[in-house]
Parts: C-alpha cells; sequence; structure tokens
C-alpha cells in the first residue's frame, strides 16, 4: 500500500510583501502553505512603497551626520521627518541602539550586510519570475536615478557614492545636460544626478501584491484572514499558530508581519527592536508627465517613478501616532515637492498609501532561524529596502528549512543581536 506523501504545511504570517513572496517561494518548492494576516492591504508599508528595487540599498539610514540634521529637518514642514504624538513605546531605546549603529565603524558592517541582500535583490526576483511568468510585465528595469535638484545635493551625496562603489554598485555621473535630456520636464536650473545601472522598481505595488495573492491561490496555498497572537509550543516546536478563531496547526512557522513582528518575535522568546516609521505615497493617476526610470532624492526623501496608470510619489518618515489611514499633510508634502520639480501638470486622480516600515536601528534585517525554537523562522524588519530584499530573503529562508544552513553568511542579520 502507498502511503501519501503529505507536504510540511508551512504557516507564513503577515501578508504585505515579504510574507506574499515567502509563501510563493516556498509553495514552489513544494510546500504546503497557509498564509495568515489579519488585515487588508491598506496601512501596509507594501502599499505605500515606491517599489524601487536596488535603488541606494547599501547606505544605512543612521549616521551621525543624520543626527546632526535632524533639528532641521524638522523646522521645515515640508522636511522628509515628522515626530507625532502619542510617540512610539520604544523610541527611547530604539535611538540609543540607533545613535551606535550610525558611528563609522557600525555603519561599515550594515553597509556590507545591506549590499550581500540589496546587490542580489533584482537576480532574485528575475528567478521567481521565472517561475511564475505572470510577474514579469509588473517589473520595470531601467535603472535608478539619484537625482539632485542642486550641485549642493550633489556634493553632499559624494561621500555614499563612494560607498556605493565600493560595495559593489556600478554608477554612471550625469550632468545638467543629460538630466534634462533624460527628463525634459524638470524645472530646476542646474540638476544633476548619479545613475544606477542595475536597479530596476515594481510599476505598481497593489497590483503586484493582489498578482501574487492570485498566484499563491493558483498554487494551492490557504489565506487565513485573522490576526496571529502568538503560538501553541511544545518542546522547541511550534505546533500552531493561535488566532481568535482557533488555533491552526502547522510544521514550520514563519514571522514575516513587517511593523507587527517584534511582539510576535516576543512570544518566541527573542526581542527584536522594531521602529514603525511611517511612510506615504500618492499615485497621479493619468499624469502627464512620462518618466522611465525612478529618481530618487535623499535630501527630501522622496522617490518619484512610473506607475502603470501614471506617475507614483514616495517617501517621507514620521515617528509615532495612531492613525494607519491617508496622512492628508504627508500627500500635500509629496505633491508640492512632484510640482517643484516638474511644474503644475494635469492628472485624473490622486490616490495615497501610508503605512509603516519596519526599521531597525542598524538598518538590517531579522533574518534567520528563531533562537529558541527549532521550526520557526524570521523574515522581517527589512526597513527602507524590503521590495529589494524580499525574493533574496525568501531564497535564504527556504534553504535554512531545507538544509539548515544558508548560501549567504547571515550573521550580520543575527535574530538576537539586539
Ligand atoms: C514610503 C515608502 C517607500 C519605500 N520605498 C522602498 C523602495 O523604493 N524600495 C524598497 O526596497 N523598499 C521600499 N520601502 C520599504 C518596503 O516597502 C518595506 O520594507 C516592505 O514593504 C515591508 O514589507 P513587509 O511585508 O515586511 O511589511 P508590510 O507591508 O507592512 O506587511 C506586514 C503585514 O503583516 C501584517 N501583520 C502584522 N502583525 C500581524 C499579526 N500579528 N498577525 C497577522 N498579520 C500581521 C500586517 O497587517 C501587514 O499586512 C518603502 C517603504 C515606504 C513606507
Amino acid at each position: 500500500m502507498h502511503t501519501r506523501h503529505v507536504p510540511p504545511n508551512i504557516s507564513v504570517i503577515g501578508g504585505g510583501i515579504l510574507g506574499l513572496t515567502m509563501a510563493c517561494t516556498l509553495l514552489k518548492q513544494g510546500f504546503s502553505v497557509t498564509l495568515i494576516d489579519g488585515e487588508g492591504v491598506a496601512g501596509r508599508a507594501s502599499s505605500a512603497t515606491a517599489g524601487i528595487i536596488g535603488g541606494s540599498s547599501v547606505i544605512p539610514w543612521a549616521s551621525t551626520d543624520l543626527w546632526m540634521n535632524v533639528p532641521r529637518m524638522l523646522r521645515n514642514p515640508d522636511g522628509p521627518l515628522r515626530v507625532i504624538w502619542p510617540p512610539s513605546k520604544n523610541i527611547l531605546p530604539f535611538i540609543f541602539k540607533s545613535i551606535k549603529a550610525g558611528t563609522s565603524r557600525h555603519r561599515i558592517k550594515s553597509a556590507k550586510g545591506l549590499a550581500e541582500l540589496g546587490l542580489r535583490g533584482w537576480k532574485a526576483w528575475m528567478r521567481l519570475s521565472n517561475d511564475y511568468p505572470e510577474l514579469k510585465s509588473l517589473f520595470n528595469q531601467n535603472g535608478c536615478l539619484l537625482y539632485y535638484s542642486n550641485p549642493q545635493e550633489n556634493y553632499y551625496d559624494s561621500a555614499n557614492n563612494m560607498k556605493r562603489r565600493e560595495m559593489g554598485m556600478r554608477l554612471m555621473p550625469l550632468g545638467s545636460q543629460e538630466i534634462q535630456d533624460l527628463l525634459p520636464s524638470v524645472t530646476h536650473p542646474k540638476p544633476s544626478g548619479t545613475l544606477i545601472e542595475q536597479a530596476g522598481n515594481i510599476n505598481d505595488p497593489i497590483l503586484f501584491q493582489s498578482t501574487l495573492k492570485d498566484l499563491i491561490k493558483k498554487a494551492g496555498g490557504t489565506f487565513v484572514c485573522q490576526k496571529a497572537l502568538g503560538f501553541i509550543t511544545e518542546a522547541e516546536h511550534v505546533r500552531a499558530v493561535k488566532t481568535r478563531l482557533g488555533n491552526i496547526d502547522c510544521d514550520a512557522a514563519i514571522i514575516c508581519a513587517g511593523a507587527g513582528s517584534a511582539a510576535l518575535s516576543r512570544k518566541l522568546s527573542t526581542k527584536a527592536c522594531i521602529l514603525p516609521a511611517w511612510g506615504a505615497s500618492i499615485t497621479l493617476h493619468e499624469a502627464e508627465i512620462i518618466l522611465k526610470l525612478p529618481l530618487l532624492n535623499q535630501i527630501s526623501g522622496i522617490a518619484v517613478l512610473p506607475n502603470l496608470d501614471g506617475l507614483r510619489v514616495a517617501g517621507l518618515l514620521q515617528l509615532g501616532g495612531r492613525s494607519k489611514h491617508r496622512e492628508e499633510l504627508m500627500e500635500k508634502i509629496l505633491l508640492r515637492y512632484v510640482q517643484k520639480l516638474f511644474g503644475h501638470f494635469p492628472y485624473q486622480r490622486l490616490s495615497g498609501q501610508f503605512g509603516p516600515r519596519p526599521l531597525t536601528p542598524d538598518s538590517l534585517p531579522v533574518l534567520g532561524s528563531a533562537p529558541n525554537y527549532k521550526n520557526a523562522y524570521f523574515n522581517f524588519g527589512h526597513g527602507h529596502w524590503g521590495i529589494t530584499h524580499a525574493a533574496i530573503s525568501a531564497n535564504i529562508i527556504v534553504d535554512l528549512i531545507i538544509d539548515g544552513t544558508s548560501k549567504i553568511d547571515i550573521t550580520p542579520y543575527k535574530p538576537d543581536r539586539f
């Protein structure tokens, strides 16, 4: 008599791009998958994202320079940073850890850790889209332009450009004439830029997530629309995920719950340090501006890029506050930015998204096996670069599940480093 082989059932917690990509990758390897997420697409980082893959992804966010600039940023009503009431619970320990992570010795470690994932990001996505050809039309690969509106901005970014080159990024400096040829609608008199060649973007983050969801359903994955509350564990093993509607049995569990992951990892005795760093995006549908590639202005913290049916403007960072919904003030700042860049151009309609980047103090994700459980894994905390990292991180977790080891050195992402 034949016994039927039953594939191990893996619970993936979190339905943003990290969780969805994790589920697709597991299904391709023959696992059975249950994806657990209590909320819809609104209020996720993956919906508010710019969606650039590999843009500036080797520069850690925390630095001594940044701390010195914080007062100036907070005074500027159109600046990249807002702090509002009530503050996030763990803000003070997070800031102390970030100050340490921003010193030059620690920044080098973080940059290397980011490069390991960031420079592999695009290829990993292309491999996944070979498995799921429906994804192919949702990517653009035209590079990414680091845009400087004046010579001072260019000068300010030159140290970062050295670091990017050191980490292996191919960069091409572009002068005013080249920028004006590439972006004829730009209004700044002396723009310049740095083109990152090995980069691209997803051309509609909401459609991208719904396509991944459809692919998971088609491949036999199951969705449970519930918040994960904790775990049933036994002898260093997770046996089930607890939800208000009952327990979901599993052979292994992976936490991919973005800014909600720290609370869940505590239930598995690991203290991860994650701060929700809210960001926003607007899509200007049928905008009369044609843009072939994403542009990223580091000073304003804003990216402008082609969306499937128009132009997408994303960025800014808000700490604190409770709302999970569209943030009008941030939307106005984004609109003012793009109107300064291209003048007042027509568009049909504006839609907006707001979501929390799962930020760690050292810019590195929490990626690997749970320290105290043999069948639990963490894949969260990808901060500013979760879209870039999603496919390569999913490969790393699958390797850990199948072989117990990873081809990439994952010690920089250790869950218990905080
Ligand atoms: C404005 C902005 C611009 C960005 N630009 C870029 C970019 O250009 N390139 C790039 O690579 N990255 C970018 N990022 C970062 C990137 O978008 C994020 O790192 C990534 O989307 C994080 O995905 P995630 O799946 O981890 O989190 P999310 O998308 O936030 O999804 C987490 C999901 O987990 C669910 N969840 C939480 N707790 C639980 C629980 N207990 N039970 C069940 N479900 C739970 C939430 O409901 C949510 O659906 C940007 C982010 C923002 C905000």
